[in-house]
């Protein structure tokens, strides 16, 4: 039995990518230093997977950026404005990726978006009118002999020329539909230089084909693909599909002249639904997704077993695959020196995921699988209790009732009974909660985390902070104030720290974008709050001031999707654990004479199914009542606020405003404000603050811009329910800009107020 890998992490073990392109962006590497670093990684990357005897080892899936940009450039795809910078080849590259200012010109970056259902985020190719699709780039070509030259034979990359044109972004006339010839002559001449070089497979990616597909999506598909492989030359095509089911084009797929197709069967909820009913054609592979390439557990050998027994009954030829590329995932539970081992025997990142590959085939060469010493092993690790659950808990998540999700009395009853007791003028002005993270701030929490100075020394530091912060928000003459959250690095990072039943990795970065990278705390066990968080700095911010002060939580939808979750219970039970964790927090603020609470749900859209018939039964019909369930226990004239960092949720508003929050800020001055009219055109209960000013960038507004923005907000949204705030919170920006930008925030509001 053979097996394959989808791509495999490149960052680095020690994120060395990472640290060489930040060094090469600020002129500290030069450029040679920064490939050498990536030829090593690829290096050793190709290596660990010939020692853990994966057939099909990939190559071209290293990117300096990303894997969707490098395709763009691959196939000539070069908006004028960067080949206008006449630059180098790598620099051009990242022009494109970070934006370019500089003596050659000065350019913004292509726009990013998210990867499907990943924390990954590609960049968006861009196609106008002018633009040549064809064959312009060396790179999968020169990596694949680059591992010849080491004695591996790879199985070359591509990005898939229908999710390429799908993903693609459009800015002239022409559509997708105008380059199908274009595109497919470039692809065909990459297979065929591939299959030149000697490449026995290649591995085409369509992550596309799960996603909700229109018959002109599938006609579209089916015109490419003939055409590219209607001279296919010499090498095996494999064409990849992961993160879903491929229900909408599994017919055409089997149709096509693929040599093999790659389906996910941990994540397609149908792919064996589809071999069952439209079997598998004999003259395939089938590249079965049957190990986790996004979550961070060992796999159950058992199930997968099972699995591949069952499809050993439809199609003859089967290789075992990842679901997803190991992109996902941390680099090796090696770099895990303090975790004990009965916490790392349970899980498997990059590494440990090449070695249960290796294990499951050597099971499966076995004549009774279940009598192999390997099988039998791994199912004692599943045998065995992992830990204790918590029973109060269990006991409190089964005896919720729909009472316990539903705040009363109802808003509008709340909006009069909050208007009498804060008293606000129109508009009020507010922050999100954090304020700028200064040297010092950083210093002194990692001073403690180290524990080079004392808890007491460690507060004090943070309560001067916050007097210093309330005394000047009081100047500015903000309404309603914040402590400043100095003692937050990453929020999710802090309140998985703060709650029983998470682990804390030290080395387990899994890239987000370029060369940022996120560590996930993994949620192990039951999730529980075992004393208040935010009490003490909360009601000492307040104690400060006579104005109100917001406490500041995060809600349980964006701590989950910001984690690595379990797999033993679902993703809606440990919402509701972390909720009621949270709940607790939030009575516990109101009991300490807190009166706003803000509970961000900054991520609530980053696990919305591909599929649209799947956002209300997979997603939102617990992801709304999670949050409901974290403020419906608080008094009616308590204030619930909510933030979300993006405005793109007009095709979910209804579900926003059955969060029943009182006030919901969100990010709103990049956007073309298409959610300002879903909101007036919906009978939208909820107070809005849309962001007045964009905190992602230095500069400073003027007064007069944001008045003119609230003017073009109060021609749809009621001046009674408009909050004027940031787009988000201020903890990446420096002092003076902050300062100064809610300094004109203020002004304008004030100005506008006089008009009202
Ligand atoms: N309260 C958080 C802050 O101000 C919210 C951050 C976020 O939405 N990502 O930093
Ligand atoms: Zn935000």
């Amino acid at each position: 039995m053979r097996t394959s890998i989808i791509g495999y992490p490149r960052i680095g073990a020690l994120r060395e990518l990472k640290f060489a392109s930040e060094n090469y962006f600020k002129g500290r590497f030069s450029i040679d230093e920064l490939i050498r670093t990536g030829t090593d990684l690829r290096a050793a990357h190709w290596r660990i997977q010939r020692e853990n005897g994966i057939t099909f080892i990939p190559s071209n899936d290293f990117s300096f950026y990303d894997g969707v940009l490098d395709t763009a450039c691959l196939f000539n795809i070069v908006p004028e404005r960067y080949r206008a910078l006449g630059l180098g080849e790598l620099e051009t590259y990242f022009a494109m990726a970070r934006g370019y200012q500089g003596e050659q010109g000065d350019v913004k970056a292509l726009s990013m978006k998210k990867w499907f259902n990943t924390n990954y985020h590609y960049m968006v190719p861009e196609i106008d009118d002018a633009t040549t699709i064809q064959l312009a780039g060396t790179k999968p070509f020169d990596e694949f002999a680059e591992a010849k030259e080491l004695g591996i034979a790879t199985k070359p990359v591509l990005i898939g020329a229908f999710t390429l044109l799908k993903l693609a972004k459009y800015t002239g006339a022409k559509q997708a539909v105008d380059f199908v010839q274009a595109t497919a002559k470039a692809y065909a001449a990459a297979l065929a230089k591939l299959g030149g070089l000697g490449a026995e497979w290649i591995q085409i990616d369509e992550p596309i084909l799960v996603t909700d597909l229109s018959e002109a999506d599938v006609a579209l598909f089916k015109k490419l693909y003939s055409a590219i492989l209607a001279d296919k030359g010499s090498a095996n095509i494999l064409l990849q599909t992961y993160f879903g089911d491929v229900r909408d084009g599994y017919v055409e797929l089997q149709a096509l002249p693929f040599d093999g197709i790659g389906i996910d069967f941990i994540e397609g909820k149908r792919s064996l639904d589809l071999i069952r009913q439209f079997g598998f054609s004999d003259k395939k592979t089938l590249f079965a997704g049957v190990l986790n390439g996004k979550n961070v557990w060992r796999n159950r050998y058992a199930n997968a077993i099972a699995l591949v027994q069952e499809l050993r009954s439809h199609t003859g030829q089967i290789v075992l695959s990842s679901s997803c590329s190991l992109l996902h995932v941390p680099y090796s539970t090696k770099g895990e020196t303090k975790l004990p081992e009965e916490n790392t025997r349970h899980l498997a990142f990059a590494e440990e995921k090449l070695r249960e590959l290796a294990e499951l085939r050597e099971i499966l060469t076995n004549d009774v699988p279940v009598a192999s010493p390997l099988y039998q092993e791994n199912e004692r690790l599943f045998g065995a209790s992992r830990f204790t659950g918590n029973a109060a808990l269990q006991a409190r998540t089964a005896a919720l009732t729909e009472a316990d999700f539903a705040r009363l009395p109802a808003f509008a009853e709340r909006a009069i009974a909050q208007k009498a007791k804060f008293n606000l003028p129109p508009l009020p002005t507010t922050t999100i909660g954090s304020f700028p993270q200064t040297a010092e701030v950083r210093a002194n929490r990692s001073a403690f985390k180290k524990g080079s100075i004392t808890e007491e020394r460690y507060k004090q530091f943070n309560r001067e902070q916050i007097a210093a912060c309330i005394a000047r928000q009081e100047t500015v003459g903000l309404d309603v104030l914040v402590h400043g959250e100095y003692e937050r690095n990453d929020m999710v990072e802090y309140f998985g720290e703060c709650l029983d039943g998470f682990l804390f990795t030290e080395q387990a970065w899994v890239q987000s974008y370029g060369t940022r990278c996120v560590k996930p705390p993994i949620i192990w066990g039951d999730i529980s709050r075992s004393k208040p968080i935010t009490v003490e700095y909360s009601t000492y911010a307040k104690s400060l001031t006579d104005k109100p002060v917001k406490g500041m939580l995060t809600g349980p939808v964006t701590i989950l999707n910001w984690s690595f979750p379990r797999e033993d219970i679902g993703l809606k039970d440990s919402a509701y654990q972390i909720a009621l964790a949270i709940r607790d927090e939030v009575l516990d603020l109101e009991r300490s004479g807190i009166e706003i609470i803000q509970i961000d749900e900054a991520a609530l859209r980053e696990k919305l199914p591909l599929r649209r018939s799947d956002w209300q039964s997979e997603y939102l019909s617990w992801a709304i009542p999670a949050f409901r369930l974290v403020h419906a226990g608080v008094r009616p004239e308590t204030q619930i606020h909510t933030h979300m960092c993006y405005s793109q949720f007009s095709d979910i508003i209804r579900d926003i405003d059955a969060m029943d929050a009182d006030v919901i800020s969100f990010e709103a001055s990049r956007s073309d404000l298409a959610i300002i009219d879903a909101i007036n055109g919906c009978g939208f209960r909820t107070e809005v603050g849309p962001g007045v000013y964009d905190i992602h960038s230095p500069r400073i507004p003027t007064a007069g811009e944001i008045k003119q923005g609230l003017y073009r907000m109060l021609d749809k949204i009621d001046a009674g329910k408009l909050w004027v705030n940031p787009d988000c919170g201020l903890k990446t920006r420096g002092e003076t800009e902050t300062w100064a930008s809610l300094r004109h925030m203020v002004q304008a509001t004030l100005e506008v107020r006089e008009s009202l």
